[in-house]
């Protein structure tokens, strides 16, 4: 069970390498939260800087308890820092926000506007970002469609940080790769409302950012997985058996056509490519089909032995009076 959220709001920042970043940027956030009288928590996680950000944050926690420091040994990457964040946060509503000052503070009370008319997730939406075409925009693109024909969601900006999330959905989710801009496409499994504000884009003043072309790639192989998980999570049979009908029914025909001829043609057969091909395409089908029993055995054992469900209950409607099965009284002996 999930404990319940104590506080109303809690900020949760990823933060490497940002020392020269973090004062200006605390100022802001003090007085953005200060203004919405709610109770708050600032959760900084330090992802392993190694320049002074760990410092900074204890010198700024000193004076202000609204601010929890979490230091990781190493450096994780950005995804294990938001689940670190995650993993502490104690808020109805969990925002987050990078640290380097791209995000503006000032935007998260309209997201809280939004997110009051019923919303579980509300995504920043950066204007006019000025961007290159072919290693950001279109990439970009194409994640977006991915996304969209996966779970429905449609997000302009899945990468702006600046995002809010109910309590229980941020609870729910695991992060592992660089997922974290995922967030809203794999919570879009136990059915949730999600929309978009636009927010400001500000430019880097200090520090650098960690952005390579690499992370475009590495970001297309987490949305295969993405993908796959959300269509086939809990019945990983469906696709490798599909696989393995489809490639081995293939083979099966070739190999049938072949021994059709060998039998009334009497032709040779060791001069048929084709042959091979028959061969390799059984094989594989029936490679899939095992491998499909295996993912099966697999998915049950990750459910089961950590107690997950293949569901998420909203709310449970009984009538105090009605019996529910905890209440029910033993009926042995009668
Ligand atoms: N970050 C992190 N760990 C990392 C890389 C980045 O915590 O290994 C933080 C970084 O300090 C910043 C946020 O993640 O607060 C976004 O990083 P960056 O600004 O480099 O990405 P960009 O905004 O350029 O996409
Ligand atoms: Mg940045």
């Amino acid at each position: 069970m999930i404990p319940k959220p104590t506080l109303d709001l809690s900020i949760v920042i990823p933060i490497h390498n940002e020392a020269e970043s973090l004062p200006p940027l605390h100022a802001e956030l003090d007085v953005v939260l200060k203004a919405l009288g709610k109770s708050y928590e600032i959760i900084a996680v330090d992802d392993g800087s190694r320049d002074d950000s760990l410092q900074v944050l204890k010198q700024l926690a000193q004076a202000d308890p609204h601010l929890v420091v979490v230091g990781l040994r190493r450096n994780f990457g950005q995804t294990a820092a938001f689940a670190a964040g995650f993993d502490q946060a104690r808020g109805e509503v969990v925002i987050t926000i990078d640290a380097d000052g791209q995000n503006d503070p000032a935007d998260i009370p309209a997201l809280l506007a939004k997110m009051a008319e019923g919303y579980d997730i509300v995504s920043g939406w950066r204007q006019n970002r000025k961007e290159p075409l072919f290693t950001r925009k279109i990439p970009s693109r194409v994640a977006n469609a991915i996304i969209t024909s996966n779970t429905g969601i449609s997000l302009h900006d899945s990468g702006c940080s600046l995002k809010i999330y109910r309590y229980e959905v941020i609870k729910t989710v695991k992060l592992y790769g660089d997922m974290h801009r995922f967030i809203p496409a794999f919570a879009s499994w136990m059915g949730v409302k999600v929309a978009e504000v636009p927010v400001k884009d500000r430019a880097r003043k200090f520090g650098k950012s960690h952005v390579g072309f690499s992370r475009t790639f590495r970001v297309f192989l987490d949305l295969f997985t993405l993908s796959f998980l959300l269509s086939f999570q809990s019945k990983p049979m469906r696709l490798f058996g599909g696989m393995g009908a489809a490639t081995g029914a293939i083979g099966v025909l070739i190999l049938a056509y072949l021994a059709l001829i060998k039998i009334f043609e009497g032709a040779p057969l060791s001069n048929r490519p084709i042959l091979w091909l028959g061969v390799m395409l059984v094989i594989l089908g029936v490679q899939f089909l095992f491998f499909g029993l295996l993912a099966e055995m697999q998915m049950r054992t990750y459910y089961e032995s950590q107690g997950k469900s293949i569901y998420v209950v909203r709310e449970i409607i009984s009538q105090p009076s009605s019996p529910t099965p905890e209440t029910t009284p033993a009926r042995a002996g009668k």
